[in-house]
Order: C-alpha cells, then sequence, then structure tokens
C-alpha cells in the first residue's frame, strides 16, 4: 500500500496542484472529466516544439526520422500497456469519442444491416451511443439497450436474454460507468457476447487508468480510451482492434499519410496503423503520452487500484453519514468514483459553493441523459479519484460540503 509520503512525492510531479483557487488550496475531484498532468508529460511537449518538431510519414530527414521513431515508440508502449499482440493493433486517434466514431463508421457500416440488432447498455457515455444511433438510422437496424438492476449494475440475466432473442450483431459496452463508477463484468460480458456470435467494443475510458487491461486476456474485438484521463495530454486517444479485423476494414477518414497509391481515378491504402490515421496526427500529444505510459508503470496499476480503492471507500463511508444526501448506486466493485444527490439543494448550486472553497467537482448529467432518464434525476454531483488525492483532501470536502448543507437548512 502507498504510503502517504510516497503520494506527496506522487504530487510534487503534479504542478497544478500547488495552486490557490479562490484563495483556497486546490483540491482537485474532477478526474473522470479529465486527469491533471505530470511535469515529465508537460516537459515533453515542449520538447519536442523545441527539439525536433517534424512531420512523419512524410518527411524522411533526420528531424522527421527523429519524430516518426518517438511516435513509434508510444505504439510500442501503448501496445504492451495493454497487452495487444502487434503494434498494427494500435491506432493513434483524438480521443475515446472518435475511436468509437471509427469503429461505427468502418467496421459498423461494413457489417451492420437492414433489420440488424445493436446492443448498448443503459450505462453508456453519449459518446457510445450516438454514434450508433446515426448507424442504425443510417442503416435501418435497431438498438436495444440492456437494462439497470437497482445497485446501478448491469442486468446480465437479460443480457443473456437479448443475446439469444435478437442475436445483435454488435455490442458496445462501458469498462467502468462515468456516473456510478460501476465495473462491468466484461470478461463475462465479452464470453457470452462470443458465444452468441456478436462482436464487441470495450469503452474503457473511465478504466484505464485505474484497472490492468489485457486485451488478449479479455479477448475484446476493439478498445477505445483517450490519453487525458490517464494522466496524459488532450487531443490522443487509442483504438485498440483485433488484427483480422482491422485489416478488412475500410478506413473512415481520407487524406494524406494513409495512401499506397493515387491517380486522379483511384487510389489504394496502407495497411493498418497508417490506414485510419489520415492527415497529420497529434505528434507532440503522442510524444508526450509516452512519459504518461512510464509515469503510471513506475507507480504500478496494482498499486494504484489498491490507493484508490481504500480511498474512494473511505470516502463513500463519510459521505453516507451525512443526511439527507443520497449515494447513487452501490455497485459490488467500482472505479474511484461516486455519484450523489441531496434532497434540498440543487447539484449546480453545490458544485459552485465547493468551488467557492477550492474543490473542483462535476455536476450535471455528465453525458449520459439515458442513464439520468432510468434513474429518474436530472443530475448528480460526481467525486472522481487519482492516484495523487488524499484522505485530507476528502475530509476538507466532507467538512465543506457539511457546512454548506447546514447553510441552506437554515439551522
Ligand atoms: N466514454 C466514457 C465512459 C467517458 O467517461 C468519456 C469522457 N467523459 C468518453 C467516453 C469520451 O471521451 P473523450 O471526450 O476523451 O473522447
Amino acid at each position: 500500500m502507498l504510503k502517504l509520503q510516497e503520494i506527496t512525492e506522487i504530487r510534487k510531479l503534479f504542478p497544478i496542484l500547488n495552486k490557490t483557487i479562490n484563495k483556497k488550496p486546490l483540491i482537485y475531484l474532477d478526474n473522470a472529466a479529465t486527469t491533471q498532468k505530470p511535469l515529465e508529460v508537460i516537459d515533453a511537449i515542449s520538447n519536442y516544439y523545441k527539439n525536433f518538431n517534424s512531420n512523419i510519414e512524410r518527411s524522411f530527414h533526420t528531424l522527421g526520422m527523429k519524430s516518426y521513431f518517438e511516435v513509434s515508440r508510444t505504439r510500442n508502449s501503448i501496445k504492451n500497456f495493454i497487452n495487444a499482440k502487434d503494434n498494427s493493433e494500435i491506432i493513434f486517434t483524438s480521443g475515446t469519442t472518435e475511436s468509437i466514431n471509427l469503429i461505427a463508421q468502418s467496421y459498423g457500416s461494413d457489417n451492420l444491416n437492414k433489420g440488424d440488432t445493436m446492443l448498448l447498455s443503459y450505462l453508456e457515455h453519449h459518446s457510445n451511443i450516438v454514434p450508433w444511433q446515426i448507424l442504425c438510422k443510417q442503416k435501418k437496424a435497431k438498438l436495444e439497450f440492456i437494462p439497470l438492476l437497482n445497485t446501478g449494475e448491469l442486468d446480465l440475466n437479460s443480457y443473456e436474454n437479448i443475446l439469444k432473442k435478437k442475436k445483435p450483431k454488435i455490442i458496445s459496452i462501458i469498462y467502468a460507468s462515468n456516473v456510478l463508477g460501476t465495473i462491468n463484468d466484461i470478461e463475462y460480458m465479452i464470453k457470452l457476447a462470443h458465444k452468441y456470435g456478436a462482436k464487441i467494443i470495450i469503452d474503457a475510458a473511465q478504466a484505464i487508468p485505474h484497472i490492468k487491461i489485457d486485451v488478449q486476456k479479455l479477448n475484446c474485438d476493439f478498445l477505445a480510451f483517450s490519453a487525458h484521463k490517464m494522466y496524459g495530454p488532450t487531443g490522443v486517444g487509442i483504438l485498440y482492434g483485433k488484427k483480422n479485423l482491422l485489416e478488412k476494414m475500410p478506413p473512415y477518414k481520407y487524406g494524406g499519410g494513409m495512401i499506397k497509391e493515387v491517380n486522379i481515378i483511384n487510389n489504394e491504402f496502407r495497411e493498418s496503423p497508417i490506414k485510419f490515421e489520415a492527415g497529420t496526427v497529434n505528434i507532440a500529444n503522442i510524444v508526450a503520452f509516452n512519459n504518461t505510459i512510464e509515469f503510471i508503470n513506475k507507480i504500478g496499476l496494482k498499486e494504484i487500484e489498491r490507493y484508490e480503492s481504500e480511498l474512494i471507500n473511505y470516502f463513500i463511508n463519510e459521505l453516507s453519514k451525512i443526511e439527507k444526501i443520497e449515494i447513487i448506486g452501490n455497485p459490488k466493485k467500482r472505479v474511484p468514483l461516486v455519484s450523489f444527490i441531496s434532497e434540498n439543494m440543487h447539484a449546480l448550486d453545490i458544485g459552485m459553493l465547493l468551488d467557492a472553497n477550492g474543490i473542483a467537482i462535476r455536476t450535471g448529467d455528465h453525458c449520459a441523459q439515458p442513464l439520468m432518464n432510468a434513474l429518474n434525476i436530472d443530475g448528480t454531483i460526481r467525486v472522481s479519484l487519482a492516484i495523487y488525492n488524499t484522505k485530507e483532501e476528502l475530509d476538507f470536502f466532507i467538512q465543506t460540503l457539511k457546512k454548506i448543507l447546514k447553510n441552506t437548512n437554515g439551522k
């Protein structure tokens, strides 16, 4: 278990954590929206622009080759990080959203036909709903949703029934909920999907900074995540896909870099991953993403998981002692985030008063309106943790929240 002294050392790597907000020390508890970045990641971006800024895949001079080498190095680090078989299975995108749009408009467009069924769940983020809604409309396919249990977990009996009866061709599921924290039994869901002949995509945006992911062990067909939610830069995401599937998929955007040959009538594309990376990728941030992987590997995901789960359990326990607070969902396994509402005060107002005390959290529907509708609420207050958060910060949060609620009750 990481000790406070080690967490103090980790905190020193994040310059922003020294800031004051509204004259109070910043307490950053909005990590599910985006995490803060360690100095080595920030420095790697400026080092790239200062020392080897150049384009890749078309400029073969010394600087261009250095950039190419660094981008390939990040690709290889990601491959190892998620235990993919081959570097060609790792595609750079701009984030989870683009990764899912890519699968929908490439694999989805090629494989979903009129009358087919596509399966999602009520826990999904808008970025894992809307691209599929658009595709289903284009193809005249049907969209089904796995229902929720009261605990905030997916109803896996219904899942199997839908698989049996509706035989969906494609399933796309969130690994860990950005609203309730629920960690889905993804390994079981993938096994069942394959048993009934479906391909399955995993939205790992919220799982990747907290849980060790091994794509070969999971046997998922595709996996999507964003660098910025795992201490990395914004504007970079990953789409992992099984090689045999990527080989058959068409590109979903077209342009420079991905072309093998083009004349004024015809064109031929290069292989994966370049086939899917038309135009100039976010080179500086991809280079810096490698430092992120090194940062996480140095601490170790097992250690991160252990520390964060102790912290979130402590926090939920303290939160549950406060009167007139309702914690939403009670999943057996969760990533370090929790949503709650107050009987007396709107989430948005609580968020603003917390901010006045230097505490950053997120309020609202968290880009999950179908889930809000299923829960019959219009928004929550969400506290989401990262490796640099401390028990002291959570104690200050609880004290501040109590004061805010006390003042509104007029007691
Ligand atoms: N899926 C989930 C579960 C998320 O939490 C998010 C971000 N909130 C996304 C997808 C979209 O990620 P991005 O904005 O980085 O594309």
